[in-house]
């Protein structure tokens, strides 16, 4: 331990207290490793606040003494954006002892909650006021809101409610000396300026430390229906989004699913059965809600299909006869990653493109990168109406998993991520940059939007103490403490 990180414990000890210090490695170490197990950092400390005015002290003792800090959530993120560094340099600024749930209002539809509150406590908590909380992802278990407004989490629903951005109406955040910067009172008019609760929000806590946050929330489902169709092409299934979209506002997913992306969910589910014959090229998982249960949306639903298949857009299609059969298509779709990634070693990249370039880019992306590495395969699935698929380019059978993450796949990924940027897209649509794309991003990012990143970061972080080489590996002319 330098001096200075012993300096900064210290500091705390009065404030904290015996629960929110650890320096014992074998509590710290489940937080030095991302999701993924693609990064390791190390850490002198695990520090655990219990409130905000004990993230406050954090801060400013951290400031104090030039010691950086990771925040950190539930550690699910994609892109390793809460592992700290190798060198040991900072702390862990863990936010999960910040979990009440401050106050549903059922009435203005908000819920202010703590930055700690994992996603499915807060899903809970607006059900139990007659309400939704309308962002879901598969982490949902573990993420927590400040985790989910710092990375701008996107997830399945993001078509009809948006992302976390949409429904983030005010932000409690403890600014780089320990100031506090508190928008949790949501006004729906305040023209003072700069936004800052949007600043924090996908910020990836390199700009504040997110102490609590006011979420949206809108009325619950009173009634669903699940759908499941195959489709020739990605071109087809845009258009068929397109007619849902035209019958209303009823539709809050589209998910595309390519027949060998399905295949591998079916192997890696042996209980689970193929909706429509899995043979079919294209697949798609749709759903559609209502809050009113005398107006169902199975209606509208089946008469879109069976004119799209009339239409030849749509080559077969089932709607999920129950709630059971309904999650048994859900089931099939949440398990994509995880078949996926069994399928063996793959450079992943979550990207997007304009909705409409996305049909043509998925098809055509994935002949380039196969011819231009032979011998891989490549594919993407996800978020067709939101312009955003997980694109995954896998080893040819046989390699070397660790040979080939080291000296092919990252060639792959700049080869998939300059197609996207010529595509007009983004290389992080809803996972952030974290560690994994920091360089990346200063490779490809036009150089006016880093520039203005890096003099925001500057002037909110002159020292440069929170989240350093997440996202702002990209400003090297920071100070360094
Ligand atoms: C199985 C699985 C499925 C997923 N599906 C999706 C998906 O569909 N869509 C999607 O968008 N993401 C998805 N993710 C990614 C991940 O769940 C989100 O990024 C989530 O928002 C991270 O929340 P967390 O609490 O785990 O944050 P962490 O992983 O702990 O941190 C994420 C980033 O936010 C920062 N941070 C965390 N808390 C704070 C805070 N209080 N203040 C300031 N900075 C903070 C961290 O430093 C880090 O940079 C998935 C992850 C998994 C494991």
């Amino acid at each position: 331990m330098t001096p200075a990180q012993r300096a900064v414990l210290a500091d705390l000890d009065p404030v904290l207290g015996g629960r929110g210090i650890s320096t014992d490695q074998a509590v710290i170490a489940p937080w030095l490793t991302d999701w993924r197990g693609r990064f390791r950092g190390r850490a002198a400390a695990l520090l655990s606040p219990a409130d905000t005015g004990q993230v406050r002290a954090v801060v400013a003792a951290a400031a104090r003494h030039r010691v950086p800090l990771v925040p950190q959530g539930g550690n699910t993120s994609m892109v390793g954006g809460a592992t700290p560094e190798e060198d040991g340099a900072a702390m862990i600024l863990s936010l999960r002892r910040l979990d009440r749930v401050r106050r549903v209002d059922a009435g203005a539809m908000q819920a202010t909650v703590e930055a700690g509150v994992i996603l499915d406590r807060l899903q809970a908590a607006a059900g139990g006021a007659g309400l939704r909380f309308p962002l879901t992802l598969g982490a949902r278990g573990t993420a927590t809101v400040g985790g989910l407004v710092s990375t701008n989490a996107g997830g399945t629903q993001v078509l009809r409610f948006g992302t976390m951005r949409g429904l983030t109406l005010g932000v409690e955040a403890v600014l780089a000396d320990g100031s506090l910067h508190d928008g949790t009172a949501a006004l729906k008019k305040d023209n003072r300026g700069y936004d800052l609760d949007g600043l924090m929000v996908g910020a990836e806590g390199t700009l504040g430390i997110v102490t609590a946050a006011t979420l949206r929330l809108v009325p619950a489902v009173a009634a669903r229906t699940v759908a499941w169709a195959a489709v020739p092409d990605p071109d087809a299934a845009l258009a068929l989004l397109r007619r849902f979209q035209r019958a209303g506002d009823a539709v809050e997913s589209f998910e595309l699913i390519p027949a060998d992306t399905l295949a591998a969910a079916l192997a890696y589910l042996p209980a689970a059965r193929a909706p429509v014959a899995a043979s079919h090229p294209w697949h798609v998982l749709v759903e559609a809600t209502s809050p009113d249960a005398e107006r169902t949306p199975g209606t509208m639903v089946e008469a879109v299909l069976a004119e799209a298949m009339d239409d030849g857009l749509v080559v077969a299609a089932t709607i999920a006869a129950d709630e059971r059969q309904a999650d048994a298509f859900w089931a099939i779709r949440d398990t994509l990653s995880a078949a996926e990634r069994a399928r063996g070693p793959a450079a992943q990249h979550d990207v997007s493109v304009p909705v409409a370039a996305m049909p043509r880019f998925v098809v055509e992306a994935a002949a380039a990168v196969e011819a231009r590495f032979p011998g891989t395969t490549a594919g993407g699935f996800g978020h067709l109406g939101d312009g955003n698929i997980h694109f995954h380019v896998r080893a040819p059978a046989g390699a070397d998993a660790a040979r080939w993450y080291a000296e092919d796949a990252p060639a792959a990924t700049r080869f998939v991520h300059d197609l996207v940027v010529a595509a007009g897209g983004s290389i992080a649509a809803e996972h952030g940059i974290g560690r994994m794309k920091a360089g990346e991003l200063d490779r490809l990012g036009p150089p006016s939007r880093l520039a203005a990143m890096r003099a925001i970061k500057a002037a909110l972080d002159p020292l440069g103490i929170l989240n350093p080489s997440k996202l702002m590996a990209l400003a090297p002319s920071l100070p360094r403490p």
